[in-house]
């Protein structure tokens, strides 16, 4: 019986820097990782602050059952928000853990170099070279693809063009697409299982008329996980406003979901700026244009395939 489990748990919400405190508790205030469950496989998406509650709860299962930690870390960039939890990621320091890490390379400076670079001396007491798991880390770019087999193997990273030979049923997928809506640009990933798709778009600014190159790649997603991080005043008349600074407004994720004919929409990267109160009222509004929308909180599940 192939394992079809297709669900996506959200870690941490928040864009920027971790916002703890009585303001944020029903959105939660630690910075972006996701956690999903595909068939057998772990995905993990980022690794913001978030992450390190995620280990917590593995390294919990792991000493209950024994079983050794396997993950896939997806990197959609490096800026701190999205790595500085890697650190405390406490499963990495597990001899047994086996973590399979991919990213994009940035600024001519590969994904392990810049991992290493944050857990130096006199910044950290630990070298990443220091921790006892098993990490295999590649850089990959838009014209691979990722694949893992349904018996829970290793992943593979291939060139788009030999896709043919990665074939299997119960075969995760992950499509990633390079954008340029964001300092340094980012990857967007499209993880595939069982014909449904799950679309991750953190750290993306919309376009005029929307962004046709996400349209496309996102087109039919079951869910489509989207920054949202600014309302259009403050994009357009904030002070300062806070066009090009690589975030959308949740209007624009609402007109990528659209234009993409997604069947659910999350709204994520939450401004350190907005309140639970407001984050009530933000997903009030995106529901009344897409019914499907909900701003995402830490500790959510969905389940992809519902
Ligand atoms: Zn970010
Ligand atoms: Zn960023």
């Amino acid at each position: 019986m192939l394992d079809q489990t297709f669900s996506v748990t959200f870690w941490g919400v928040r864009g920027g820097y971790p916002k703890p405190g009585p303001t944020t508790i029903k959105f939660g205030g630690n910075t972006t990782c996701l956690e999903i469950r595909a068939g057998p496989h772990l995905i993990i998406v980022d690794a913001g602050t978030g992450i390190i509650g995620l280990g917590e709860k593995l390294v919990a299962q792991h000493l209950a059952t024994g079983k050794p930690i396997v993950a896939m870390i997806l990197f959609t960039h490096t800026h701190h928000d999205h790595t500085h939890g890697f650190p405390f990621f406490t499963p990495a320091y597990l001899g047994s853990s086996v973590l399979h890490i991919f990213g994009p390379k940035l600024l001519h400076q590969g994904l392990e170099e810049v991992l290493a670079s944050a857990m130096l001396p006199p910044l950290y007491p630990v070298r990443l070279d220091e921790m006892s798991s098993m990490r295999v880390i590649r850089n990959v770019s838009e014209n691979e693809i990722i694949t893992c087999d349904a018996a829970g193997g290793s992943p593979q990273a291939r060139n788009v063009y030999h896709e043919r030979e990665a074939h299997g049923q119960g075969q995760v997928k992950v499509r990633i697409m390079r954008s340029y809506a964001h300092p340094q640009g980012i990857f967007i990933y499209r993880i595939e299982l069982g014909g449904k798709k799950l679309v991750v778009a953190t750290d993306v600014e919309g376009y005029a008329g929307g962004d046709k190159r996400l349209i496309k790649f996102a087109q039919g997603a079951d869910l489509l996980i989207h920054d949202a991080e600014y309302t259009a005043e403050e994009y357009l008349n904030g002070s300062p406003p806070k066009q090009g600074w690589g975030h959308s407004t949740w209007e624009m994720a609402v007109e990528a979901a659209q234009a993409a004919g997604a069947k659910k929409l999350a709204l994520v990267h939450h401004s350190v700026h907005h309140d639970d109160t407001f984050m009530e009222g933000m997903e009030r509004q995106a529901q009344a244009r897409f019914p499907a929308a909900i701003v995402a909180r830490e500790g959510l599940t969905l389940d992809v395939k519902a």
